[in-house]
């Protein structure tokens, strides 16, 4: 029994329920990327869909970008309410616009929990990577935490994206990223290429000005539309979710546009067939595997807990490397509380 013992974190104070709960010495709870408001401190990470709330909770800790980005998304919600506390110290996580790692720190006892969000540990276009700060406990999202996801130096596989851009310069391309992140990357790789436009769907126009307003960067992208007829050099830049939809058929058969998926798992030669994209490329937002597990090395914390993805893969893998590691499962009550 461990859990007595509020120094030594034990492993009992942490939880995945609606999102990562974290009970402190004082039973005050932060809930971390929760859809639903509880605990007595909320906090956001990103403006991701997986991440976000449904109901906006009365108050929430997170950046400026991501509460207004959230706002945008979520148009119902109103206007978010954001506030800072002395228990959370917000570290650029470097995966999207706006995203925040927290660090969390005890008040009476002084142990620190470093919950990440999706981070990237990567500098790229706007984004300055993710810094590891030194915690007792560490929570971290494990998306490619399988050795085989490794992905190429970052300027390889910008320079692999922009040649093929060129290369391809007498067709049309369709350009499949999620309308916040990947996105905004497509829009400035393409026109790095020289793409004579770049031309973005409604949903990727709200994001980009959202961000344009908050940070140093313009996209220059053009609302495409019904009535837009793509000829050869554009780029049409669209979000993951439409590939599937009769108006990207449409658009190849009329113009014979190339598709192009962009993610992480392009590694797996299955998500090009999953995708019937021509070309892939392994652009991501989140660090691959030995990124994670120099991103564990850095923190170097007492304990370790997985999440998203191959978390119990890597949980495994990081208690042969010597750390005390889990998978969070939903519900599931900390070995520690028995
Ligand atoms: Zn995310």
């Amino acid at each position: 029994m461990t859990g007595s013992n509020a120094r030594s974190p034990s492993g009992t104070e942490v939880r995945l329920r609606d999102g990562v709960e974290i009970e402190l010495s004082d039973s005050t709870t932060v809930v971390a990327d929760g859809t639903r408001s509880a605990g007595d401190i909320a906090f956001l990470s990103h403006a991701h869909g997986d991440h976000l709330y449904d109901d906006p909770p009365e108050s929430v800790v997170c950046s400026a970008l991501t509460a207004a980005l959230a706002e945008a998304r979520r148009e119902e919600g109103g206007p978010l309410s954001r506030e800072t506390v002395p228990e959370i110290d917000l570290r650029l996580a470097g995966h999207v616009a706006g995203s925040r790692a927290a660090l969390i720190t005890d008040p009476d006892t002084g142990v620190q929990y470093c919950y990440t969000g999706d981070i990237s540990t990567r500098d790229r276009f706007y984004l300055t990577g993710f810094e590891p700060p030194e915690a007792d406990v560490l929570i971290v999202e494990t998306t490619y935490g399988s050795p085989e996801y490794v992905f190429p130096e970052q300027s390889e596989i910008e320079a692999e994206i922009t040649g093929w851009l060129e290369e391809t310069m007498d067709r049309p391309v369709l350009l499949f990223g999620y309308s916040l992140g990947r996105a905004q990357k497509l829009q400035l790789l393409a026109k790095r290429a020289g793409r004579s436009r770049v031309l973005v769907s409604k949903a990727i126009a709200t994001i980009n000005s959202v961000i344009e307003d908050h940070l140093d960067v313009a996209f220059d992208a053009e609302r495409s539309g019904p009535e837009t007829d793509l000829e050869a050099g554009d780029a049409l830049v669209l979000p993951t979710g439409t590939n599937n939809l009769a108006f990207v058929d449409s658009i190849i058969e009329e113009t014979g546009a190339l598709k192009a998926g962009f993610s992480g798992w392009a590694i797996d030669s299955a998500f090009r067939y999953r995708g019937d994209y021509d070309m892939t490329f392994p652009l991501s937002d989140h660090p691959d595997f030995a990124e994670l597990v120099a991103v564990v090395e850095a923190v170097d914390p007492e304990i370790v807990y997985t999440h998203h993805g191959f978390a119990e893969e890597f949980a495994t893998h990081l208690t042969g490397l010597g750390y005390e590691s889990r998978a969070l499962k939903a519900n599931q009550t900390a070995l520690g509380e028995f």
